[in-house]
């Protein structure tokens, strides 16, 4: 299994499955996925992150809209194998214990790519030191520049420790997202092992040729950085001031994006859009895109795996045969649908309680409840909601988390509860608690149109409208993120136009343009899609099968490491 790995793939969180708590949104599905397709083109690679005792959270939303947490109660042992090898790394000055668990993840073609989650909750540590390894995205900036002292340097130790090293073919290590960063240090730390951190242009040279960076986030204020006298604190005093000395810890702090795109030889966006984006903001930087994907076997529900079993046989060992589905007949994908929002209908009810119609217009919006995403914009205008549903009805899914620290999400998760009573019996608007995987599957394939209202150029990728496209549900998106690359107006879905100010504008901009921008949905949704669905639904059938033929095709993960192994790698 260990015997050959040429690449490290580095992640704060990877989605594995659904009740294996260790990720929280779209960088740990997309890891997830990228490992699976890894394991299916057998790219003989290892995956490295942390486990998490107590998950992300447990959401539950109480009856006025309010969002609680709670850890979430799962037993490693039941997924993972627990290894003897074990490292230190040192925070604060302490030597902390990195133990690991092992999960093997096994391709279409039988091919394994291994997954370390590492873990510091070993009886050789205490207090703080004890707790690194709970929670995602929980606790102050000390934790988490620990926690990415326990993933970079912890990481980079435990590959060597179980055999994967240079001298056995580890040639690439791949950071997604900047969390990885400092795994930068701990290659240079090793190239000097001993003496004191420091760097020649030949270690230069050699860490670029290592190193590979994904960066995800298109807006400053998403970059993590740490102020300078916590890394001296937290990280010791010999690398911060190597940190300092080569122009990497500024003013500000240490810039994890910088300090990855400082070592890496290869930098890419995770779509068009967001490459541009990101160039600007780090000007001078050769920043290329690779556009996001999803896998296509995890992400395909029941019914529509089916329909693809029956007329395209290969489909899961080549994704590119789902062009194919151009050809797939319309009455049978109908029926594949109905059979996927029944499933959608039967969970809404035993999750909610709430009874939806199989004969009413869907709409679906789950992602994390983020600002910039407007989950609430279908609200801007109860009266123009109404009237169309009037005439054409609708009925709306939502489900999503919002970080526990952001008030800005938690308000949006209020606002949407708030709509569900307003609207009542003219408009259904169910909201479903704890957005995971699972979920995530039910929803893209069970509903008619999946919606995306973003502030552009806000969203870097997005790959929920990739699940759907796959389970020939077309989407209904402003133009941002993959979007940009898989809509074809009235082919694959369909735009809500809107102005790009997601970086300059002010309050009042901002909300003058959201109410343009509602009336765009509005006004798309009543002349174009609900007429399409209610009164052709051949027509609309066929962009449903666009979908999977030009977006599917596409969009996926497959396609999406092998450009990482010929550009990359
Ligand atoms: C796919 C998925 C995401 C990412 O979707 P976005 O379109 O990027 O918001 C987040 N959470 C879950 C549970 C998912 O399945």
């Amino acid at each position: 299994m260990l015997d050959y790995i040429a690449n490290a793939y580095f992640s704060m969180e990877i989605a594995l499955q659904s009740n294996i708590p260790t990720y929280s949104g779209g960088l740990g599905v997309l890891a997830g996925d990228t490992l699976k397709s890894m394991a299916d083109q057998e790219i003989p690679t290892i995956g490295v992150s942390l486990i998490y005792h107590k998950g992300y959270f447990k959401q539950t939303i109480d009856s006025t809209g309010k969002q609680k947490e709670a850890p979430v109660k799962w037993d490693p042992k039941k997924f993972f194998t627990q290894i003897p090898n074990k490292v230190t790394v040192t925070i604060e000055g302490v030597e902390v214990t990195v133990g690991a668990w092992m999960y093997l993840l096994q391709g279409v073609t039988g091919h394994v790519v291994p997954v370390v989650f590492l873990d510091t909750n070993l009886p050789e540590n205490k207090g703080f030191y004890k707790t690194l390894t709970d929670s995602l995205y929980g606790g102050d900036s000390r934790y988490r520049l620990a926690q990415e002292i326990v993933l970079g340097i912890g990481g980079v130790k435990m590959l060597e420790s179980i055999g994967c090293t240079k001298a056995t073919g580890l040639s690439t290590y791949h950071m997604n997202e900047g969390h990885a960063a400092l795994l930068t240090l701990a290659l240079l730390q090793r190239a000097h092992w001993g003496s004191s951190i420091s760097i020649s242009e030949d270690d230069h040279i050699d860490l670029e040729d290592a190193c590979v960076f994904t960066t995800h986030t298109p807006v400053p204020a998403g970059h993590d950085v740490f102020p300078k006298a916590l890394v001296t604190k937290v990280l010791g005093k010999e690398f911060s001031s190597f940190l300092e000395k080569h122009g990497i810890m500024e003013k500000s702090g240490l810039n994890m994006t910088k300090l990855a795109i400082h070592f890496s030889g290869f930098i890419n966006g995770v779509a068009k859009r967001h490459a541009e984006v990101s160039r600007k903001m780090f000007p001078n930087v050769d920043i290329c895109a690779i556009t996001n994907g999803v896998h296509v076997p995890t992400w395909t529900c029941p019914s529509i795996a089916k329909l693809f079993d029956k007329y395209i046989p290969d489909w899961k060992l080549d994704n590119n045969y789902l062009r194919y589905a151009c050809e797939l007949p319309l009455k049978e994908l109908k029926k594949a649908h109905e059979a996927a929002k029944a499933e959608l209908i039967k969970v809404v009810k035993a999750k909610t309680g709430k009874v939806l119609s199989p004969n009413v217009f869907t709409i679906g919006f789950a992602r994390r409840a983020a600002t910039y995403k407007r989950a609430d914009l279908l609200f801007e205008d109860y009266s123009k909601l109404i009237k169309t549903a009037a005439t054409f009805p609708i009925q709306i899914v939502y489900a999503g988390k919002a970080h526990p620290a952001d008030e800005g999400g938690k308000a949006l998760i209020k606002n949407v509860i708030g709509a569900s009573k307003k609207l009542a019996n003219k408009v259904k608007v169910v909201y479903i608690e704890n957005y995971d995987m699972d979920l995530g599957r039910i929803l893209t394939s069970g509903v008619d149109i999946w919606l995306n209202n973003p502030i552009k150029p806000l969203e870097a990728s997005g790959t929920s409208g990739m699940k759907a496209a796959l389970n020939g549900v077309p989407n209904l998106s402003t133009l941002d993120g993959w979007w940009v690359e898989g809509c074809v107006e009235g082919v694959t879905g369909w735009e809500i136009e809107d102005r790009e100010d997601g970086m300059s504008s002010t309050k009042q901009d901002l909300k003058k343009e959201r109410s343009k921008t509602a009336e765009v949905l509005y006004s798309k949704l009543e002349n174009t899609i609900l007429p399409l669905y209610y009164k052709q639904n051949d027509s609309y059938c066929k962009i449903m099968r666009n979908s999977i033929s030009l977006n599917a095709s596409y969009f996926n993960t497959q396609r999406m490491v092998g450009q990482y192994s010929y550009l990359a790698y």
